[in-house]
């Protein structure tokens, strides 16, 4: 007798998701099908993370062909997608290394140990304390969510490790006010995800930087949710023409695959000496073919100039959505990141759109969070937009 899905996760699965009650099957595009064969738009690609849509035969095709001819021996020796990954990675940014992982909490564990470690190299090991942002998020290991700004992450995990310092994102003074001998480092998502979809004001990011390079501190771009063409451009911080030190990556990176990386400078890239940090599965074979695939795919096709073209239209179409319902208090977002601020819980409007075939995501009670696969169409955006509006009217 088959039990059903449902019951059996509810059973044998730890406890930490309070899951929407579907069980998907399958993917296509920006769509994707439950066990019923109900289809469904997905507004929210896995958490910003399918951002060429899903089961993209490219894709599938690369660690297919991989898959079949090696999998797996470890960082003991190299491997040729790993060290292709690393050029395509770095030839695209200000970065000199890559270090691969296998999430964004790891990405950013790798980021905060080079930080302490470049200090310490240094000798100057009094130099360890970080600036992080309220409201910010950074994974749910001890590490990361010592960084994060959200006390709710923390809550029950005390002590957490120290040596993390919260300032308002968008707040030079806040900034400046928390600095002490011991700063090393300010890390900050350059558009805040999970905090509220939260840009960055005009000139803070330069000012940011420029605050840095005054007090010989690193900035470090937590770049796992706006990375990889998310924004209209590879990397957010290429929108303010400001690069970090060190940037992290997870998410969208191998298109649905689990993959982290960490890059660093050419100044900072030599903290991670050999044995000064590991991981087994990091930049495993297949999962290196993954990303790698998904970089060409990303930079050869133009999709990340449709991504910039379709978040305009989406925003503005979500601007009329604001016009015509007044429990919408703002409409934010940058590509084909969106956050639309409601005078309320956002939680019923995100079931009422899932019970009409469109997955979208609420973050913070009230905030509603749309990240499509970067090939969404202004059809499809406009099918979600009548969604709402219709959901909208019956609030
Ligand atoms: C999702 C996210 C993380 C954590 O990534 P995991 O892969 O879940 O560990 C870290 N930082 C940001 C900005 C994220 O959006």
């Amino acid at each position: 007798m088959t039990i059903e899905t449902k019951k059996l996760a509810d059973t044998y699965i730890a406890g930490t998701y309070a899951r929407f009650p579907i069980v998907l099957a399958k993917g296509s595009g920006c769509n994707v099908w439950d066990e019923e064969g109900r289809q469904y738009t997905d507004f929210i690609a896995g958490i910003a993370v399918c951002n060429l849509g899903h089961a993209h035969p490219r894709v599938a095709q690369a660690v297919s062909d991989q898959a079949g001819t090696l999998c797996h021996v470890s960082n003991l020796y190299y491997t040729r997608p790993q060290a292709e990954l690393a050029r395509a990675l770095v030839e695209r940014c200000f970065a000199a290394r890559a270090f691969f992982c296998n999430s964004g909490a790891e990405a950013n564990e790798a980021a905060i140990k080079i930080t302490r470690k470049y200090f310490s190299d240094r000798k100057q090991p009094e130099k360890f304390r970080i600036i992080s942002m309220r409201q910010s998020f950074h994974g749910r290991t001890m590490a990361a969510l010592s960084a994060t700004g959200q006390d709710k992450i923390k809550q029950g995990f005390d002590p957490v490790l120290s040596g993390f310092d919260f300032v308002p994102f968008n707040d030079m003074a806040a900034l400046e006010n928390a600095l002490t001998p011991e700063t090393c480092g300010v890390m900050l998502e350059p558009v805040q995800g999970e905090g509220g979809v939260v840009c960055p004001a005009e000139g803070y990011l330069d000012a940011v930087r420029d605050f840095c390079d005054r007090h010989d501190l690193l900035l470090i771009f937590d770049e796992v949710q706006t990375g990889m063409g998310r924004t209209g451009k590879l990397f957010a911080h290429e929108h303010f023409k400001v690069a970090p030190d060190v940037m992290t990556l997870a998410k969208a990176l191998a298109n649905g695959f689990p993959m982290g990386a960490m890059l660093a400078s050419e100044r900072v890239a030599p903290a991670f000496s050999p044995g000064a940090h590991a991981s087994t599965f990091g930049g495993t074979p297949v999962i290196s073919a993954a990303a790698l695939e998904t970089v060409r795919i990303l930079t050869e096709e133009g999709i990340i100039a449709q991504c910039a073209a379709n978040g305009d239209y989406f925003k503005k179409r979500l601007a009329w959505l604001q016009e015509r319902h007044t429990c919408i208090e703002d409409v934010r977002g940058i590509g084909l990141l969106c956050g639309v601020k409601l005078d309320r819980p956002g939680s019923k409007i995100v079931t009422a759109c899932l019970e009409r075939g469109f997955l979208i995501n609420c973050i913070q009670e009230n905030i509603l969070r749309f990240a499509p696969p970067l090939i969404v169409t202004p059809a499809e955006i406009d099918a979600l937009i009548e969604c709402l509006d219709q959901i909208l009217q019956t609030l």
